[in-house]
């Protein structure tokens, strides 16, 4: 069996296969998008999101395709004339330029893997109407935590948050009620085949959508809530990943049993990682790690080693991202990677490496 800790697309749960099985025996497959069915479906997907990943009552669920699409929605609908992007990796930096293209009075400022989010904000202009920020980085392992979040909510009170959550969503309790927007995709932390999108607005968001008025293409943030007031949406939409959402969230505890589970396997992983002579946690530091991707730097040719000869066995271990690409491999700490793959692997590092 292959085990894979690539951090997306990423291992998908395994009651998945029997709910791919119930879904094409039940006829899901063949659903029609503005039945009772479906609708009844979209509906229950959506109150258990905010009961399972504990979304406030007052913030609006909608799905797309991805989060590169929440991207784009977010810069057209959301934003009139500029969003500020705080970002120390990869995907921040692609979103930044997402968000320019769109609106291109947009500004960005990066920082390293190593410093706060909380020392940049200084560099908000007066004039941003949103603050953009990348709540877990998967290109490096860092996230920004919820307390930090909060901080910055105290901090700028009027301030609307966008953050970025596709490669935590479904693991940690992301602190929802400290943003406005948040986005994620399904292929990652919550183990589900790729092809859907996630997209969470507060009040406050859903006001900002009525000024900016964007209309003219179909996905504009107004048309997919007015469709999603009857639980539908404009076009067809992946009808399977919904319903898959819907049954693994069924099958899912708590999100606060969740992240407690990943919290500890994150920490036992630095543990794991320390005596290493050549292998380091990129971002150690407590108040930066992500808890749901771990980023191991090493020699270049010990990471293309690693990744080689874990293939070999069967052990698909995440390349590095971007400009860390030569020098880091990742490891994705999701809830759908069981205990004993986790013990696999380990036991491949400590067997391959000094
Ligand atoms: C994977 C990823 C994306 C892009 O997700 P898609 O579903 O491929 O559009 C965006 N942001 C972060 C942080 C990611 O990890």
């Amino acid at each position: 069996m292959k085990s894979t800790f690539f951090p997306g697309p990423s291992k998908v749960y395994p009651q998945v296969g029997r709910y791919m099985q119930d879904a094409f025996s039940q006829g899901i497959l063949s659903l029609n998008h503005r039945s009772k069915e479906f609708m009844a479906i979209c509906e229950n997907t959506v109150r258990l999101m905010h009961e399972k990943l504990n979304i406030p009552s007052d913030y609006r669920i909608f799905f797309t395709s991805s989060s590169t699409e929440c991207w784009e929605i977010h810069a057209q609908s959301l934003v009139a004339k500029q969003s500020h992007h705080l970002y120390n990796g990869a995907f921040g930096k692609k979103w930044f330029e997402y968000a320019k293209n769109l609106r291109p009075a947009s500004t960005g400022v990066a920082f390293s893997y190593d410093s706060s989010v909380l020392s940049q904000l200084e560099t908000l202009p007066k004039k941003a109407e949103w603050l953009c920020i990348t709540q877990n980085e998967t290109s490096n392992g860092t996230q920004v935590r919820p307390s930090d979040l909060q901080k910055i909510r105290k901090q700028f009170p009027h301030l609307l948050i966008a953050a970025d959550a596709t490669s935590s969503l479904g693991g940690i309790d992301v602190g929802i009620a400290h943003a406005d927007f948040w986005h994620a995709s399904v292929q990652k932390c919550l183990g589900l085949p790729a092809g859907l999108g996630i997209m969470i607005c507060s009040p406050k968001a859903m006001e900002k959508a009525k000024q900016v008025n964007h209309t003219g293409v179909y996905n504009t943030l107004l048309n997919i809530a007015k469709n999603m007031e009857q639980f539908q949406t404009a076009y067809t939409p992946n009808v399977l990943g919904i319903y898959l959402l819907m049954r693994v969230l069924e099958s899912l505890p708590t999100i606060a049993e969740v992240e407690a589970k990943l919290v500890k396997r994150r920490a036992a992983w630095h543990r794991f990682f320390a005596p290493f002579a050549q292998l380091k946690v990129l971002t150690p530091q407590e108040s930066m790690a992500s808890d749901t991707v771990i980023c191991v730097q090493a020699e270049p040719s010990l990471v293309k080693e690693i990744i080689e000869k874990g293939k070999k066995e069967d052990i698909l271990i995440g390349g590095g991202y971007g400009d860390l690409k030569p020098e880091t491999f990742r490891i994705a700490n999701f809830p759908a990677i069981s205990e004993a793959e986790i013990i696999r692997l380990k036991r491949f590092l400590k067997k391959h490496v000094k």
